[in-house]
């Protein structure tokens, strides 16, 4: 079991070093498998030895070996993260019922949830075309016939449609807050990300989700406030507390109404 924990953990470490590229270079048109990776100071095409996955930033304590310049941070903790999601999906799964398909579909899911975060925190922006690519993966697994099993993937037609109506309704709140705020509090692509984590989670899970990143959320503004690296003005990218919030109430399957009111 340690073994496989350990296969898992390096396979998702090498599916993270492939998520950075994709951060890197979705939107500018260039190919996200074609071209060799460059330093971005000096242009130095980066060798296979320099290219290992977090141990290369480890040996080369975060510099260019041609230039000495920094590496960011952006690349081990993203290949980290990538691992150690993977290997708590398959540990979530395992308890009920490990299915191959189940475990690849939740691993897309995690690397979309991955990209969709921090490109976010880089750009203030969610990506369209992968927060739409998620959406649809999230429609089609309500429909899907073999995901009839397990902590939170849906099971009764009253459950599919309740997390049907439940993403619409978790929509048109994000999408009020957008409108409301126009665009100060939300973005429109927070409403979409909501839309999909509504498909995918059901309603309870989902609103555990957003509690707990509204809870994140509050505790990391008042923390950047408090370091004053930030103003009230400053803009704090969404994304990533709703995507943390729903891998958190995922992994633990949270209902944290029910927990309130005795559900
Ligand atoms: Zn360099």
């Amino acid at each position: 079991m340690v073994y496989v924990l350990i296969f898992v953990f390096v396979f998702g470490v090498v599916i993270g070093s492939f998520l950075n590229v994709v951060i890197l270079r979705y939107g500018t048109g260039q190919s996200f498998v074609k071209g060799s990776s460059r330093c971005f100071s000096c242009g130095k095409k980066l060798s296979w030895h320099e290219l290992v996955p977090i141990f290369s930033f480890l040996i080369q304590k975060g510099r260019c070996r041609g230039c000495g310049s920094k590496i960011s941070w952006q690349y081990p903790v993203v290949e980290f993260l990538t691992g150690a999601l993977f290997v708590a999906t398959f540990l979530q799964l395992s308890t009920s019922e490990v299915d191959s398909w189940r475990v690849l579909f939740l691993w897309v899911i995690v690397s979309l949830l991955i990209i969709i975060s921090v490109y976010d925190i880089k750009h203030f922006i969610i990506p369209n075309k992968i927060v739409w690519i998620f959406n649809g993966l999230a429609f089609a697994m309500l429909f899907c016939g073999f995901f009839y099993q397990g902590p939170s993937l849906v099971v009764l037609p009253r459950t599919v449609l309740g997390s049907f109506l439940g993403g619409l309704a978790f929509f048109s709140f994000f999408a009020l807050l957008w409108a409301v705020s126009r665009g100060r509090w939300m973005g429109f692509g927070d409403a979409k990300l909501a839309l999909g984590l509504g498909w995918f989670l059901g309603p309870s899970q989902t609103f555990s989700a957003f509690l707990i990143s509204f809870w994140l959320g509050a505790v990391v503004g008042i923390g950047l406030l408090a370091l004053s690296k930030y103003s009230l003005k400053s803009q704090i990218p969404f994304g990533p507390f709703l995507v943390a919030g729903a891998v958190i109430s995922f992994l633990f399957d949270l209902n944290i109404f029910g927990l309130l009111y005795g559900g």
